[in-house]
């Protein structure tokens, strides 16, 4: 199986890079989608260093809603540095994540919006698909979304955790539906009817490692050997197996990722 969303390049990796890679083949991860923040030098640098590590992994590059605000004066330039990294990495397969966070408000929301809209831009132009971070900020995510819609070859709604109904409105606009460790927790019963509603061919699972740890790891930095976690949890509420969830949860990846 694959996991859709980890951010491998992150400073928590250095130390042991290597070896977290190797607890991803031996729990049967094949691949990662890696996050890489554009606004940040280092991480973007480090990129090159996950890829020697394990060449199946794929990045996607964004500014993050939290960073959107600095790039309040000239929102374009955002979608600019988004547009250099993604032409100089060569495994480059998405523009995300990006969108909106209304629940930290770490940037004021019409520069978010602004930001976020120049990157959908972006990715239409490019091609790519789009991975999205959206908390708090529901109707003005999709009203984005479905503005710029037009050419857009994929979007993927990262780490979900929104209601039957949200899921309702993501899966009608044709989005796909990632889902993290959160769908472990006992108490997540609203995200466990998410799971059992989500059509096969719109899933995908995700760690959003070092962030999230799955049971039974709560607590730990998260790493992408734990997506496996998270593809039980999904096949045990769907009453089918752990490779039926992986399998088409990889499927999903490669229509999206590695076309
Ligand atoms: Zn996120
Ligand atoms: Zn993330």
């Amino acid at each position: 199986m694959i996991d859709s969303h980890c951010h491998l390049a992150g400073e928590e990796f250095q130390p042991d890079l290597p070896d977290v890679v190797a607890r991803a083949r031996t729990a049967g991860v094949t691949g990662a989608l890696v996050i890489i923040a554009a606004d940040d030098e280092e991480e973007y640098e480090r990129a090159a260093v996950v890829s020697r590590t394990w060449p199946s992994a794929r990045f996607s590059i964004g500014v993050h809603p939290h960073a959107a605000g600095r790039f309040a004066d000239d929102p374009s330039r955002a979608a600019q540095l988004v547009g250099d990294r993604v032409r100089g990495c060569a495994d480059a397969r998405a523009v995300g994540e990006i969108g909106l966070d209304y629940h930290y408000d770490f940037a004021p929301r019409d520069v978010q919006q602004t930001v976020f809209r120049a990157q959908v831009r972006l990715a239409r132009h490019l091609r790519l698909p789009i991975v999205i971070h959206t908390r708090e900020a529901e109707d003005d995510t999709f009203r984005v979304l479905q503005e710029e819609a037009d050419g857009l070859v994929g979007c993927v709604l990262h780490c979900f955790t929104g209601d039957r109904a949200m899921a309702r409105r993501a899966l009608d606009a044709g989005h796909y539906l990632s889902l993290a460790g959160i769908v472990t927790f006992p108490r997540a019963t609203e995200l466990h009817e998410v799971a059992k509603m989500i059509p096969l061919d719109r899933l995908l699972i995700e760690t959003d490692s070092p962030f999230l740890a799955p049971v039974p790891h709560r607590g730990t930095r998260n790493e992408p050997a734990h997506v496996v976690h998270v593809a039980a949890a999904i096949a045990r509420l769907r009453d089918t197996s752990v490779d039926a969830v992986g399998e088409a949860a990889r499927a999903n990846f490669d229509r999206l990722f590695n076309p």
